[in-house]
Protein backbone atom coordinates (compact mmCIF):
# COMPACT_ATOMS: atom_id res chain seq x y z
CA UNK A 1 0.00 0.00 0.00
CA UNK A 2 1.31 3.08 -1.11
CA UNK A 3 -0.68 5.16 1.41
CA UNK A 4 0.13 5.03 5.00
CA UNK A 5 -1.63 8.29 6.12
CA UNK A 6 -3.79 6.89 8.96
CA UNK A 7 -7.21 7.76 7.88
CA UNK A 8 -8.87 8.71 11.08
CA UNK A 9 -5.82 10.60 12.23
CA UNK A 10 -5.99 12.65 8.82
CA UNK A 11 -9.88 13.21 9.68
CA UNK A 12 -9.73 14.19 13.34
CA UNK A 13 -6.61 16.85 11.71
CA UNK A 14 -8.89 17.87 9.19
CA UNK A 15 -12.03 19.06 11.56
CA UNK A 16 -8.56 21.36 13.32
CA UNK A 17 -7.67 22.36 9.75
CA UNK A 18 -11.76 22.99 9.16
CA UNK A 19 -11.74 25.62 11.82
CA UNK A 20 -8.67 27.03 10.46
CA UNK A 21 -10.14 27.57 7.02
CA UNK A 22 -13.23 29.00 8.16
CA UNK A 23 -11.19 31.80 9.68
CA UNK A 24 -8.50 32.25 7.73
CA UNK A 25 -8.14 33.14 3.98
CA UNK A 26 -8.75 31.04 1.21
CA UNK A 27 -5.99 28.90 1.15
CA UNK A 28 -4.35 27.48 -2.68
CA UNK A 29 -6.21 24.54 -3.18
CA UNK A 30 -5.53 22.63 -6.77
CA UNK A 31 -8.94 22.93 -8.59
CA UNK A 32 -10.01 25.68 -5.79
CA UNK A 33 -12.72 23.81 -3.76
CA UNK A 34 -15.33 24.58 -6.64
CA UNK A 35 -13.82 22.66 -8.76
CA UNK A 36 -13.80 19.30 -6.34
CA UNK A 37 -17.20 20.45 -5.27
CA UNK A 38 -18.71 20.09 -8.64
CA UNK A 39 -17.10 17.11 -9.57
CA UNK A 40 -18.13 15.31 -6.41
CA UNK A 41 -22.01 16.20 -6.84
CA UNK A 42 -22.34 16.18 -10.62
CA UNK A 43 -20.74 12.25 -10.06
CA UNK A 44 -23.45 11.75 -7.31
CA UNK A 45 -26.22 12.60 -9.40
CA UNK A 46 -24.38 9.92 -12.53
CA UNK A 47 -24.15 6.93 -10.42
CA UNK A 48 -26.23 3.92 -10.59
CA UNK A 49 -29.85 4.37 -9.13
CA UNK A 50 -29.21 1.78 -6.18
CA UNK A 51 -26.36 4.09 -4.91
CA UNK A 52 -28.27 7.34 -4.89
CA UNK A 53 -29.77 6.80 -2.06
CA UNK A 54 -26.71 6.60 0.27
CA UNK A 55 -24.38 9.26 -1.74
CA UNK A 56 -27.84 12.04 -1.61
CA UNK A 57 -27.95 11.28 1.94
CA UNK A 58 -24.49 11.61 2.61
CA UNK A 59 -23.63 14.66 -0.27
CA UNK A 60 -23.03 16.87 2.01
CA UNK A 61 -20.09 15.71 3.79
CA UNK A 62 -18.79 13.55 0.89
CA UNK A 63 -18.75 17.10 -1.00
CA UNK A 64 -17.13 18.65 1.70
CA UNK A 65 -14.71 16.17 2.53
CA UNK A 66 -13.15 16.12 -1.06
CA UNK A 67 -10.85 18.80 -0.29
CA UNK A 68 -9.40 16.17 2.39
CA UNK A 69 -6.39 14.88 0.49
CA UNK A 70 -5.56 18.81 0.35
CA UNK A 71 -5.54 19.95 3.96
CA UNK A 72 -3.36 16.52 4.38
CA UNK A 73 -0.65 18.01 2.53
CA UNK A 74 -0.61 20.83 5.30
CA UNK A 75 -0.36 18.48 7.54
CA UNK A 76 1.77 15.32 5.88
CA UNK A 77 3.53 17.13 3.21
CA UNK A 78 6.07 14.23 3.20
CA UNK A 79 3.77 11.96 3.01
CA UNK A 80 1.18 13.43 0.99
CA UNK A 81 1.86 16.19 -2.03
CA UNK A 82 3.13 13.50 -4.14
CA UNK A 83 0.26 11.88 -4.39
CA UNK A 84 -1.72 14.88 -6.29
CA UNK A 85 -0.03 14.90 -9.69
CA UNK A 86 1.82 13.95 -12.16
CA UNK A 87 5.45 15.05 -14.12
CA UNK A 88 4.61 12.44 -17.22
CA UNK A 89 7.54 13.97 -19.33
CA UNK A 90 9.66 12.69 -16.11
CA UNK A 91 8.62 8.99 -16.36
CA UNK A 92 8.54 8.52 -20.69
CA UNK A 93 9.78 10.53 -23.83
CA UNK A 94 7.58 8.06 -25.68
CA UNK A 95 4.32 9.20 -27.55
CA UNK A 96 1.51 8.34 -25.40
CA UNK A 97 3.77 7.65 -22.46
CA UNK A 98 2.87 3.68 -23.48
CA UNK A 99 5.83 2.76 -21.37
CA UNK A 100 5.35 3.37 -17.89
CA UNK A 101 3.93 0.06 -16.09
CA UNK A 102 0.41 0.38 -14.70
CA UNK A 103 1.04 -1.48 -11.60
CA UNK A 104 2.66 0.48 -8.91
CA UNK A 105 5.00 -2.16 -8.09
CA UNK A 106 6.26 -2.46 -11.89
CA UNK A 107 6.91 1.51 -12.18
CA UNK A 108 8.62 1.49 -8.86
CA UNK A 109 10.76 -1.29 -9.89
CA UNK A 110 12.01 0.52 -13.14
CA UNK A 111 11.72 3.84 -11.99
CA UNK A 112 13.05 4.23 -8.03
CA UNK A 113 10.58 5.20 -5.40
CA UNK A 114 12.91 7.76 -4.58
CA UNK A 115 11.88 9.46 -8.53
CA UNK A 116 8.37 8.21 -8.35
CA UNK A 117 8.27 10.43 -4.98
CA UNK A 118 9.36 13.35 -6.73
CA UNK A 119 7.76 12.54 -10.17
CA UNK A 120 4.27 12.41 -8.00
CA UNK A 121 1.90 9.06 -8.38
CA UNK A 122 -1.21 10.50 -8.66
CA UNK A 123 -2.77 7.59 -11.24
CA UNK A 124 -1.85 5.39 -9.04
CA UNK A 125 -3.06 6.73 -5.57
CA UNK A 126 -6.59 6.68 -8.28
CA UNK A 127 -6.07 3.09 -8.10
CA UNK A 128 -5.53 2.39 -4.74
CA UNK A 129 -8.44 4.51 -3.18
CA UNK A 130 -10.68 2.69 -6.09
CA UNK A 131 -9.78 -0.12 -4.07
CA UNK A 132 -10.04 0.73 -0.99
CA UNK A 133 -13.14 2.32 -1.47
CA UNK A 134 -14.89 -1.65 -3.22
CA UNK A 135 -13.07 -3.39 0.42
CA UNK A 136 -15.09 -0.48 1.86
CA UNK A 137 -18.37 -1.39 0.36
CA UNK A 138 -17.59 -5.04 0.83
CA UNK A 139 -17.82 -4.74 4.17
CA UNK A 140 -20.78 -2.26 4.03
CA UNK A 141 -18.97 0.25 6.49
CA UNK A 142 -20.99 3.59 5.67
CA UNK A 143 -18.32 5.64 7.12
CA UNK A 144 -15.58 4.06 5.17
CA UNK A 145 -17.75 4.48 2.05
CA UNK A 146 -18.14 8.10 2.44
CA UNK A 147 -14.64 9.20 3.00
CA UNK A 148 -13.31 7.14 0.74
CA UNK A 149 -15.81 8.62 -1.90
CA UNK A 150 -14.64 11.70 -1.12
CA UNK A 151 -10.50 11.27 -1.11
CA UNK A 152 -11.12 9.62 -4.05
CA UNK A 153 -12.78 12.33 -5.81
CA UNK A 154 -10.11 14.68 -4.82
CA UNK A 155 -7.49 12.52 -6.66
CA UNK A 156 -9.56 11.97 -9.98
CA UNK A 157 -10.74 15.76 -9.99
CA UNK A 158 -6.80 16.43 -9.74
CA UNK A 159 -5.72 13.74 -12.34
CA UNK A 160 -8.51 16.03 -15.16
CA UNK A 161 -6.63 19.35 -14.46
CA UNK A 162 -3.83 19.37 -17.32
CA UNK A 163 -1.24 21.05 -15.33
CA UNK A 164 -1.25 18.56 -12.83
CA UNK A 165 0.14 16.01 -15.46
CA UNK A 166 2.90 18.17 -16.27
CA UNK A 167 6.62 19.30 -14.88
CA UNK A 168 5.54 22.70 -16.25
CA UNK A 169 2.74 22.76 -13.77
CA UNK A 170 2.77 26.96 -13.48
CA UNK A 171 3.78 27.49 -17.44
CA UNK A 172 6.70 26.68 -19.56
CA UNK A 173 8.63 30.09 -19.01
CA UNK A 174 8.83 31.96 -16.37
CA UNK A 175 6.46 34.50 -18.14
CA UNK A 176 3.09 32.60 -17.32
CA UNK A 177 4.16 32.43 -13.69
CA UNK A 178 0.43 32.23 -12.18
CA UNK A 179 -1.30 30.01 -14.82
CA UNK A 180 -2.15 27.34 -12.52
CA UNK A 181 -4.68 29.99 -10.25
CA UNK A 182 -5.41 31.86 -13.33
CA UNK A 183 -7.18 28.43 -14.74
CA UNK A 184 -8.24 26.79 -12.04
CA UNK A 185 -9.03 29.84 -9.22
CA UNK A 186 -10.08 32.59 -11.87
CA UNK A 187 -11.64 30.34 -14.96
CA UNK A 188 -14.16 28.80 -12.54
CA UNK A 189 -14.63 31.39 -10.64
CA UNK A 190 -15.18 33.75 -13.30
CA UNK A 191 -16.55 31.63 -15.61
CA UNK A 192 -17.81 28.49 -14.97
CA UNK A 193 -20.67 27.13 -12.50
CA UNK A 194 -22.41 23.93 -11.18
CA UNK A 195 -24.80 23.97 -13.90
CA UNK A 196 -22.19 23.64 -16.63
CA UNK A 197 -20.85 20.64 -15.30
CA UNK A 198 -22.74 17.42 -17.53
CA UNK A 199 -21.43 14.12 -16.89
CA UNK A 200 -23.16 12.39 -19.04
CA UNK A 201 -23.47 8.56 -18.83
CA UNK A 202 -20.51 7.41 -17.19
CA UNK A 203 -18.18 5.07 -18.75
CA UNK A 204 -17.86 1.00 -18.00
CA UNK A 205 -14.72 0.44 -16.38
CA UNK A 206 -13.41 -3.14 -16.65
CA UNK A 207 -9.34 -2.52 -15.89
CA UNK A 208 -8.97 0.37 -13.68
CA UNK A 209 -5.49 0.99 -14.36
CA UNK A 210 -5.70 1.05 -18.38
CA UNK A 211 -9.16 3.20 -17.80
CA UNK A 212 -7.00 6.00 -15.30
CA UNK A 213 -4.41 5.63 -17.21
CA UNK A 214 -5.72 6.39 -20.32
CA UNK A 215 -7.75 9.35 -18.93
CA UNK A 216 -4.47 11.16 -17.64
CA UNK A 217 -3.00 11.07 -21.04
CA UNK A 218 -6.21 12.52 -22.31
CA UNK A 219 -5.67 14.86 -19.88
CA UNK A 220 -2.18 15.78 -20.83
CA UNK A 221 -2.94 16.42 -24.43
CA UNK A 222 -4.60 19.48 -23.06
CA UNK A 223 -1.10 21.02 -21.64
CA UNK A 224 -0.15 23.10 -24.94
CA UNK A 225 -3.64 24.25 -26.17
CA UNK A 226 -3.51 25.76 -22.13
CA UNK A 227 -0.37 27.10 -22.66
CA UNK A 228 -1.26 28.23 -25.79
CA UNK A 229 -4.04 30.41 -25.22
CA UNK A 230 -2.78 31.97 -21.92
CA UNK A 231 0.22 33.30 -23.95
CA UNK A 232 -1.63 34.80 -26.21
CA UNK A 233 -4.32 36.13 -23.98
CA UNK A 234 -1.22 38.10 -22.14
CA UNK A 235 0.47 39.19 -25.09
CA UNK A 236 -2.85 41.31 -26.09
CA UNK A 237 -3.02 42.97 -22.79
CA UNK A 238 -0.58 44.61 -20.08
CA UNK A 239 -1.47 42.75 -17.49
CA UNK A 240 -3.89 39.60 -16.16
CA UNK A 241 -7.31 41.96 -16.76
CA UNK A 242 -10.36 41.55 -17.42
CA UNK A 243 -9.64 41.53 -21.13
CA UNK A 244 -7.27 38.95 -20.84
CA UNK A 245 -9.51 36.61 -19.02
CA UNK A 246 -12.16 37.19 -21.41
CA UNK A 247 -9.53 36.14 -24.15
CA UNK A 248 -8.42 33.45 -22.21
CA UNK A 249 -11.52 31.92 -21.29
CA UNK A 250 -12.78 31.14 -24.81
CA UNK A 251 -10.14 28.42 -24.90
CA UNK A 252 -9.92 27.76 -20.66
CA UNK A 253 -13.40 27.63 -20.23
CA UNK A 254 -14.63 25.14 -22.33
CA UNK A 255 -11.15 23.62 -21.60
CA UNK A 256 -12.33 23.21 -17.49
CA UNK A 257 -15.99 22.81 -18.13
CA UNK A 258 -15.20 19.61 -19.80
CA UNK A 259 -12.64 18.31 -17.73
CA UNK A 260 -14.67 18.44 -15.01
CA UNK A 261 -17.78 17.22 -16.34
CA UNK A 262 -15.23 14.16 -17.48
CA UNK A 263 -13.97 14.02 -14.13
CA UNK A 264 -17.05 13.36 -12.67
CA UNK A 265 -18.00 10.94 -15.37
CA UNK A 266 -15.34 9.00 -14.75
CA UNK A 267 -15.72 9.42 -10.63
CA UNK A 268 -18.72 7.96 -11.08
CA UNK A 269 -17.89 5.23 -12.97
CA UNK A 270 -15.23 4.59 -10.24
CA UNK A 271 -17.87 4.43 -7.46
CA UNK A 272 -19.67 1.82 -9.83
CA UNK A 273 -16.84 -0.49 -10.27
CA UNK A 274 -15.67 -0.20 -6.48
CA UNK A 275 -19.35 -1.12 -5.74
CA UNK A 276 -19.87 -3.72 -8.38
CA UNK A 277 -16.39 -5.22 -7.55
CA UNK A 278 -18.03 -5.91 -4.06
CA UNK A 279 -20.62 -7.57 -5.31
CA UNK A 280 -23.26 -5.10 -5.65
CA UNK A 281 -24.45 -4.46 -1.45
CA UNK A 282 -27.55 -3.01 -0.47
CA UNK A 283 -26.03 0.22 0.58
CA UNK A 284 -29.00 1.86 2.65
CA UNK A 285 -30.16 5.36 2.75
CA UNK A 286 -28.49 5.93 5.87
CA UNK A 287 -26.16 8.48 7.52
CA UNK A 288 -22.44 7.51 7.55
CA UNK A 289 -21.51 7.84 11.19
CA UNK A 290 -18.47 10.28 11.16
CA UNK A 291 -18.75 11.94 14.38
CA UNK A 292 -16.12 12.83 17.08
CA UNK A 293 -17.10 14.63 20.42
CA UNK A 294 -13.94 15.33 21.13
CA UNK A 295 -10.10 14.70 19.33
CA UNK A 296 -9.71 10.61 19.59
CA UNK A 297 -12.93 9.75 20.84
CA UNK A 298 -15.04 8.94 18.02
CA UNK A 299 -18.60 7.99 18.57
CA UNK A 300 -19.41 4.93 16.40
CA UNK A 301 -23.20 4.42 16.50
CA UNK A 302 -25.22 6.53 14.06
CA UNK A 303 -27.56 9.53 14.95
CA UNK A 304 -30.98 8.42 15.08
CA UNK A 305 -32.04 7.92 11.42
ZN1 LIG B 1 -5.01 17.90 -4.80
Amino acid sequence: MIIRNSLRTGCIASLWLLVVFLISAVPSYPWGSAGHDYVTSAAIEAIPEELQPFYKKNSRMIIALAVLPDWWKDTHRADESFRHFINLEYYSTMPGFTDIPRSFKDAEAKYGRKNMINWGVLPWAIVERSYRLSEAFRKEDLEEIAVQSSILSHYVADLHMPLHTTKHYDGLTDAQDGLHGRFEFEVLDRFVSSEDITPGIPPIITDPWESVFSWMIETHSKVDALNQADIEARAKTQSYNAAYYDDFARIAKPMAVNQLSQGAARLAALYTWAWTKAGKPDIPAKWAPLYWDDLGAKKTEPAKQ
